[in-house]
């Protein structure tokens, strides 16, 4: 009966998505570059799932699964990028708005050379719809959400693992059920992956109460570094390689100091600029409400969400700050 109902309020674009995987048994899963939790929590969740139930998967991430995401199961399941697409198969790029975003795991030209077929499964407003089958649905909270709805789509069963990795997904893209994105729907899909079996304490402990020393220390040393612009809306904070190095951190250690920038009281909008290898920054926006970041980043040839995006601008730390700040004042009319 919860067959049925399901079946009868699924979108063309999950029917789709459901009868690609249905004609293909060899499947390859990515995801983004520098991965969060969603994408991390979508591919295990989606690979061990679709294992489980007689495919061929090889699931793949350009970069590591940082520290906080240790401890989610199935990351066994991972194997050696890049992954290599063949005529029968399917290549199943979660959480990426375009192609590109799963770095050097996949090759759009050997994809192509192949004829595998691609489905695009994401979230993101600005996904191109690169995919042969694009299930890109921008209203939900996180592309977890999504790997979900396909599952059940095709009657697949839902295991604790695979449950606790789509709870991972939810909880960290609405920044523990604090950002806009969370709705009634939103709080039932958590609840109804805690009854499958995911533990939402553990999880919640595991990716946010546990920190290395590194990013402590980094904390501190990047909270000095603190500059508020436009009259108090907009607070950036700094990264450079030598704080990694003095303070014994990595680079995902950062994730959330964006938050903390934008936690100051009165600011609007928050900035990290982290210098990366070579003359490159990689800038992380955050924002409340309708202030667009996402168009900001786009300025930058990057991309996200309206209150969370980020983009590589050419650069020291510095430089890249400075150019941020100019084209915030250009959209915003505020420096
Ligand atoms: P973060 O600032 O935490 O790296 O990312 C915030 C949001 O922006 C996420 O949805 C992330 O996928 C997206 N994002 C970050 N960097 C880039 C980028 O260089 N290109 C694109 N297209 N999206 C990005
Ligand atoms: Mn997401």
């Amino acid at each position: 009966m919860r067959q049925v109902e399901l079946a009868a309020t699924a979108s063309p674009a999950l029917v789709a998505a459901a009868a690609a995987l249905r004609s293909h048994c060899q499947v390859v899963i990515t995801s983004h570059v520098n991965p969060d939790g969603d994408a991390i929590g979508s591919v295990l969740g989606l690979a061990r799932a679709l294992a489980d139930a007689h495919y061929d998967v090889r699931a793949a991430l350009q970069d590591p699964v940082p520290f906080r995401y240790r401890s989610l199961p199935d990351q066994d399941i991972l194997c050696a990028a890049p992954l290599t697409a063949s005529a029968a198969g399917l290549v199943v790029l979660l959480e990426c708005p375009t192609f590109e975003r799963a770095g050097n795991v996949l090759s759009l030209e050997q994809v192509r050379r192949a004829g595998a077929t691609v489905l695009n499964v994401d979230h993101h407003s600005d996904n191109t719809r690169y995919g042969d089958i694009d299930f890109v649905d921008l209203s939900a909270a996180a592309t977890g959400q999504l790997v979900l709805a396909l599952l059940d789509e095709l009657a697949v069963p839902v295991t604790p693992s695979v449950a606790a990795n789509l709870y991972a997904a939810v909880l960290t893209d609405t920044g523990s059920f604090q950002h806009g994105n969370v709705t009634a729907d939103v709080l039932r899909t958590a609840a109804r992956l805690v009854d499958l079996g995911a533990d939402p304490h553990a999880l919640a402990r595991e990716i946010y109460q546990v920190n290395p020393a590194g990013r402590l220390k980094l904390m501190a040393v990047v909270l000095q570094s603190l500059a508020l612009s436009v009259d108090g809306k907009v607070a950036s904070l700094l990264v450079t390689k030598e704080m990694l190095r003095e303070c014994g951190a990595v680079p995902a250690d950062t994730e959330d100091f964006a938050n903390l920038a934008r936690s100051v009281d009165g600011v609007q909008i928050g900035l990290l600029v982290r210098q990366t290898d070579g003359d490159a920054s990689k800038i992380s926006l955050r924002s409340y409400g309708d202030i667009d970041v996402q168009q900001v980043a786009r300025v930058f040839g990057g991309g996200g969400h309206r209150n969370a995006a980020g983009a590589t601008v050419a650069g020291s730390a510095d430089s890249a700050r400075l150019q941020v700040l100019d084209v915030l004042f250009h959209f915003f009319g505020f420096r």
